[in-house]
């Protein structure tokens, strides 16, 4: 059978573009199920990247309501969700929405330790794009013994990192924490939410840094899902835009870890 090709009938496949890509998978990446937890800077930059990727089935989780200050770092807030003080994980699931048609955003307003541990078995993949390192934790925690991969991202100025854990080989989130991150562990930095504690101010990373860290990142996710786990970083991605360097940290497995227990 011979099967007619109109001219220029690439240009109106919305996936054309991705699919020149090679080891791009549409079919398992808009079947995959993605949990997204955190609606913030970061959270925002992600979720566009996923929308315009192709991914469809993401469940956003954030507490959090948008503020005006968000406003210079977040695509999907408005000035109306800011006075509405909406919550971030409706703005972020309307925008993507708003993106491509073919997405199914779920949005989850409450703590990520709020959700029931089981969750976590409904997907495939999870994206953490948290604002506390107990968060991220706790997230490590469920993601893998449940041997899901979990990629977490996080900046501070103009320097970002990106974690690829992928269990039930390496290293997890937690492996990759030192000291510093010990002491900071119970810090949370948002002030907007309930159980609000402040802290000393920090750096707050600016978008272009954002922009850096959650294409890293969505681009690990789209190799995890479609099927190309040696293109993968191993383990961590660092950035700093100040120095214009970046580099693949490899981080050992930590026996010491209590995710690895009776491990070498
Ligand atoms: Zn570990």
């Amino acid at each position: 059978m011979v099967r007619t090709v109109r001219v220029g009938s690439a240009d109106d496949d919305r996936y054309d573009r991705s699919k020149r890509l090679g080891w791009f998978d549409l079919d398992r990446v808009s079947g995959a199920r993605v949990l997204l937890v955190g609606a913030g800077a970061l959270g925002n930059e992600v979720a566009k990247d996923l929308a315009l990727s192709g991914f469809r089935k993401v469940t956003i989780v954030d507490m959090d309501h948008v503020v005006g200050s968000n406003l210079s770092r977040c695509l999907f807030f408005s000035q109306a969700d800011a006075a509405k003080r909406r919550a971030k994980a409706e703005a972020v699931a309307e925008g993507m929405l708003r993106l491509n048609r073919d997405c199914r955003p779920e949005p989850i307003v409450g703590r990520v330790e709020e959700m029931p541990p089981e969750l976590i078995r409904r997907f495939d993949i999870v994206l953490g794009c948290l604002d506390s390192i107990d968060a991220r934790l706790y997230v490590n925690a469920l993601a893998y013994p449940a041997r899901k991969v979990y990629i977490d991202g996080g900046m501070e100025g103009m320097v970002g990192k990106v974690m690829v854990s992928k269990p039930p080989d390496g290293a997890c989130l937690q492996c990759g924490m030192n000291r510093t991150h010990g002491k900071i562990a119970s810090l949370r930095f948002s002030c907007t939410g309930k159980d609000v504690v402040f802290h000393e101010p920090r750096l707050a990373a600016e978008i272009t840094t954002t922009s850096v860290v959650s294409a890293v990142m969505v681009r690990e996710a789209l190799k995890v899902v479609s099927g190309h786990p040696e293109m993968l970083l191993d383990n961590a991605f660092y950035y700093d835009g100040q120095r214009n360097v970046s580099e693949e940290l490899e981080i050992d497995l930590d026996p010491g870890c209590p995710l690895h227990a009776g491990r070498s």
